[in-house]
């Protein structure tokens, strides 16, 4: 077998359309984004606007990473200290650590085979617990049934805020992921959809929510200055309520994003293609599952999961190592300490412990690795022949 030399953590070098609105920003010397001249809008603003035409939201607020939008929707959306938050078993440590940091209590529930959330276990827990709150997470960039969602949602009244940092272009029939709730959270961190190297974005057709998220940000009392925001009477209610954490987005990260998103769609294209490359490497290997794809879903395959369902530590060791060896950089999601990543929730030790069996289940046959667009599609398929010829050998030794 033929090794593969590629980057697992090399994007695509920004273009010259980027390099120039960045040197233009440079070249003003006004760098936050309150630093505009009369009557000019700022980059960070127009990024606003740009944003929440994207994606059909009234209003939209730049931020400085995924992580802080997630924590400062829960507190504009009301989360009172100590209160429970309901939220996936699985996903990336900033999203327990966005409930830590707003004052809140993680209660996690189940995923199921296809990586989204339990709606079963999701339905016992909200009526259990009393929960206002769930913080749903597109772990991965796997959208759950967003109509029974919305449903149980609906039923149990609770106030529903997407992380939809692998789902940034994403929909459920139609809908854009981050359309289904209150609130919206995007992340502009380099191994998103955008690259800024760090930043997030919120969006929300919310008003009074989205003007105590705009102050909760640092706005310094310039609320009237951001491009995608209710008038300035909603403000006058929270203003001086609403404590500020600060957390702006500059105008040299919103002015190297803008142009990244017009290119978005036609990038969600190019990762389909590759993601699509190694899922048909991989289909039909004895002993591999993958994630079923459901025809509602539109997904943004920036990354690719599989499951060797029942596979014992020791040969997940192996596989990856093996896949290691012919340049396949593979994370596995069971390992019992956390290396480079933290999705498991027992090393997330600051939230009370919970027995979730099926999620550990899930987790301890869980290969995963990104799929950088500057990868080839015949890349792609090179890679997912490695991994359809490790798990063979696998196969073969046990
Ligand atoms: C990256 C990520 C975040 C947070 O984004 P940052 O911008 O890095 O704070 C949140 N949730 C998931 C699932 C992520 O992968």
């Amino acid at each position: 077998m033929k090794p593969f030399s590629g980057n697992f953590t090399q994007q695509e070098a920004l273009d010259d359309a980027v390099i120039a609105a960045a040197t233009r920003i440079l070249g003003s010397g006004r760098l936050h984004r309150y630093n505009s001249e009369p009557g000019e809008m700022s980059a960070a603003s127009e990024l606003e606007q740009a944003y929440a035409t994207y994606q059909g939201a009234r209003y939209c607020l730049a931020c400085a990473s995924g992580g802080y939008a997630l924590s400062i929707a829960l507190r504009a959306a009301g989360l009172e200290p100590g209160e429970t938050v309901l939220t996936n078993g699985f996903t990336l440590a900033p999203v327990p650590g966005a409930v830590a940091a707003a004052g809140g209590k993680p209660l996690l529930v189940e995923i199921t085979g296809n990586l989204v959330i339990d709606l079963e276990d999701l339905a016992r827990k909200a009526g259990t617990s009393g929960a206002r709150f769930l913080l749903l997470s597109n772990m991965r960039g796997h959208l759950a049934d967003m109509e029974r969602l919305a449903d149980i949602v609906r039923q149990h009244d609770l106030i529903l805020i997407e992380d939809c940092a692998h789902t940034m272009g994403a929909a459920w029939n139609g809908r854009k992921s981050g359309n289904f709730g209150l609130a919206g959270c995007f992340s502009t961190q380099t191994y998103k959809h955008l690259n800024s190297g760090e930043g997030g974005l919120l969006t929300s057709d919310d008003p009074d929510f989205m003007a105590r998220a705009i102050i909760l940000s640092g706005s310094y009392m310039l609320y009237e200055r951001h491009g995608a925001a209710p008038p300035a009477d909603v403000f006058e209610r929270i203003r001086l309520e609403t404590p500020n954490m600060s957390g702006r987005m500059d105008n040299l990260r919103a002015a190297i994003l803008l142009p990244q998103l017009s290119r978005l769609e036609d990038n969600i294209e190019r990762w389909n293609e590759r993601y699509r490359a190694v899922e048909q490497a991989l289909a039909g290997v004895d002993g591999v599952a993958l994630p079923c794809r459901p025809a509602e879903e539109r997904y943004v395959g920036s990354s690719i999961q599989f499951r060797l369902p029942g596979i014992s530590p020791a040969l997940a060791g192996a596989f990856v190592a093996a896949n290691k060896a012919l340049g396949v950089e593979l994370k596995w999601f069971g390992a019992s300490d956390p290396v480079g990543f933290t999705s498991n929730h027992h090393s997330w030790r600051y939230v009370d412990p919970q027995a979730l069996p099926e999620t550990d289940r899930v987790l301890s046959g869980l290969f995963d690795m990104r799929l950088p667009l500057t990868f080839s599609v015949a890349d792609c398929r090179h890679i997912g022949a490695i991994i359809a010829h490790c798990a063979a050998e696998l196969g073969a030794d046990a």
